[in-house]
């Protein structure tokens, strides 16, 4: 490259790309650490091939000239240097962890586009104001060891580091004692260390990109999540000397609260409301069921909703239970927090994507990422692209070429407007 170019290149950053065959190169080479019959990926939080895994991002950024640090829970840190070390660096990055039956995106895209950003970078001898730090986030999946999230949960201050050392998978095995056996443990406090801002490119997970035939989503945040049981106790009686009027069926009562929750689901744009699990009791063709137990999971965009979604629930639950006399209990097993992403982050990612000419749209996550717990903590911003059918979580995941490529240099725009190009 003449330096002529190169001048132009950091005068008008908007004409710096990075090489998507690389990108790509990179991510089918890491994905054959664990690749499975189907053409997907099985590399679980913490074993051998997770190491192996780590081994390989590390050996990569380490020949990209980036130190490494790594903190008491394994999340690791890869920094190339700015002009100005004392400002917090920009970092971007995500996870290696995959399900068992996972593919090759889910995660691993995120930490290899932030890679490839640094390594654009580097070809073009750019200089940022602020560090660059490419992270990739201990055992995200929650497959092996629950609960999910967990590095950057850790790291953000929302699971103590003792208690998680403590969690063990389904032999027996420990979060602490596994680590170590990886040689994972490193030597930093977790959250002891400055960051700017974080971004996280992802596949969508789902299909409303590729529905649309968008390239970019600019996502807005990530659901709130509330999870219960519901148990509905009548009376199991014969199903023909039992007139209907005096029947106490269980059944047809629960599936009027079913019902209520895909209501409510569709009182706001973006509410979900599903039942996933049903079990009927006794379960026989001439019993009138005598008791139904069911799950309940609804999600909004913000906790509020989500609180409303709930007070509705139980007063549909309440007036049902007084008009049909049977014995109706909710409760609830768990939740999730919404995140709403910094609007300055969603600005530099759409401007990104008009500047890229990519076709973009607004969309909220409905799974959980690292990028949560970090919104906690800094300006944080994630970038979607499409996957195939919005199937992830399945060896049958795929992205393609050219999306890898576009969220990556959506991510690289947004990386240089937020570290700044030292003059
Ligand atoms: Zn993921």
């Amino acid at each position: 490259m003449t330096t002529e170019v190169l001048v132009k290149s950091v005068s008008d950053p908007t004409c710096l790309r990075i090489n998507g065959e690389r990108l790509w190169g990179s991510l089918m080479q890491l994905a054959k650490i664990g690749a499975t019959a189907k053409g997907g990926c099985c590399r679980l939080a913490l074993t051998d091939l997770d190491r192996l895994g780590r081994d390989l991002v590390i050996k990569w950024a380490t020949e990209a000239g980036l130190t490494v640090t790594i903190d008491k829970i394994g999340n690791v840190f890869m920094r190339r240097e700015g002009r100005n070390p004392s400002l917090p660096p920009i970092m971007s990055g995500s996870h290696i962890d995959t399900q068992p039956t996972g593919g090759k995106y889910d995660g691993n895209y995120g930490v290899l586009a932030a890679l490839e950003v640094i390594r654009t970078l580097n070809d073009l001898d750019i200089v940022t104001e602020a560090p660059l730090e490419v992270v990739f986030w201990t055992n995200e999946e929650g497959s092996r060891f629950v609960p999910v999230m967990m590095g950057s949960g850790v790291f953000a201050g929302v699971f103590p580091l003792e208690d998680i050392y403590a969690v063990c998978d389904s032999e027996g095995k420990s979060v602490g004692s596994e680590l170590e056996k990886i040689g994972y443990i490193g030597t930093e406090t977790p959250g002891d260390h400055p960051v700017g801002a974080y971004f996280e490119a992802h596949i969508e997970q789902g299909p409303i990109l590729e529905d649309e035939e968008k390239v970019i989503g600019v996502v807005q945040g990530v659901l709130g999540i509330r999870w219960y049981d519901c148990k509905v106790t009548g009376q199991e009686s014969h199903a023909g000397p039992t007139p209907m009027s005096l029947r106490k069926d269980a059944l047809q009562t629960a599936t009027q609260i079913m019902q209520q929750v895909i209501t409510i689901a569709g009182q706001t744009p973006e509410g979900r409301g599903t039942v996933g699990s049903v079990q009927v009791y006794p379960n026989s063709r001439n019993v009138v069921p005598g008791e139904v137990t069911f799950s309940i999971d609804i999600r909004n965009t913000s906790d509020a909703l989500v609180t409303d979604m709930d007070s509705a629930l139980r007063e549909y639950i309440a007036t049902l239970s007084e008009q049909s006399g049977l014995q109706i209990e909710l409760t609830e097993v768990s939740h999730y927090p919404a995140a709403s992403f910094d609007s300055d982050c969603q600005a530099a990612i759409s401007k990104a994507a008009v500047t890229l000419n990519y076709p973009q749209r607004e969309i909220v996550s409905g799974a959980g990422h690292d990028a949560v717990y970090m919104s906690y903590l800094v300006p944080t911003g994630m970038i979607f692209i499409p996957c195939k059918d919005g199937i992830s979580h399945n060896e049958a995941e795929y992205a393609a070429p050219e999306h890898v490529t576009a969220g990556a240099n959506v991510l690289l725009q947004v990386i240089l407007q937020y570290a700044g190009i030292a003059g």
